[in-house]
């Protein structure tokens, strides 16, 4: 497990992202998705990224180091209801910039609630990613609240929308239940340490 997670900085626009000099893994997704849960999970800690019951919005890249091995990003999230259009244009801005960017880039980790159908947002989002040649897995979150028959169906409806290929990394999780959480640990590890 990690020893020393370190918040290294906040980024509020591109030239503030520090320099590329350990291997570097993202998590992104839809606000509310259960990105900052997911977080906590991976890294096996309680309160690293903020969990909120309302969604809020962030508006910087948060850089943790992880044991000096690697940089956790928190992306800010997406897809809130309200945002004036100066917000969106400074989170496009943002993250398309931060993936653009040449870094150590190891692993963008997309989480999705599952029982959300994916949407227009997220549809171009996916588009982006593919554009980008990002290497990147697919996670969908909250599998406690449906039941086995559901998450199937769901599952297919996020392969087909997306048009995502056989062997895709994709992965079901809960991070209430923590179930699923191990083998994407794992994935993600391996992608630091290749
Ligand atoms: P973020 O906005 O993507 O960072 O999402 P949060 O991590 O703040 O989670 C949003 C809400 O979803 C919170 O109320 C979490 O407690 C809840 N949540 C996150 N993961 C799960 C899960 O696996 N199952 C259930 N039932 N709720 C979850």
């Amino acid at each position: 497990m990690f020893k020393q997670i370190k918040f290294l900085k906040s980024v509020f626009d591109l030239n503030q992202l520090p320099p590329p000099e350990l291997p570097e893994i993202a998590f992104l997704g839809r606000s509310n998705a259960g990105k900052s849960s997911l977080i906590n999970a991976f890294l096996n800690r309680k309160n690293i990224a903020r969990v909120s019951s309302t969604p809020g919005f962030t508006k910087s890249l948060n850089f943790f180091r992880i044991d000096n091995k690697f940089f956790l990003v928190d992306l800010p999230g997406y897809g809130f209801a309200k945002v004036p259009l100066k917000l969106k244009q400074k989170w496009k801005y943002l993250v398309e910039g931060y993936l653009k960017s040449i870094r150590d880039f190891r692993l963008l980790i997309l989480i999705f609630d599952i029982r959300k159908t994916p949407d227009k947002l997220d549809q171009s989002l996916i588009k982006f990613v593919n554009h980008c040649r990002k290497t990147y897995c697919i996670v969908l979150n909250k599998i406690d609240t449906l039941s086995k028959n559901e998450i199937k169906k769901q599952t297919q409806i996020y392969k087909k929308i997306f048009s995502i290929p056989e062997n895709f990394p994709l992965f079901l999780i809960s991070c209430k239940t923590k179930e699923g959480i191990e083998p994407l640990r794992k994935f993600i590890l391996d992608k630091i340490t290749d």
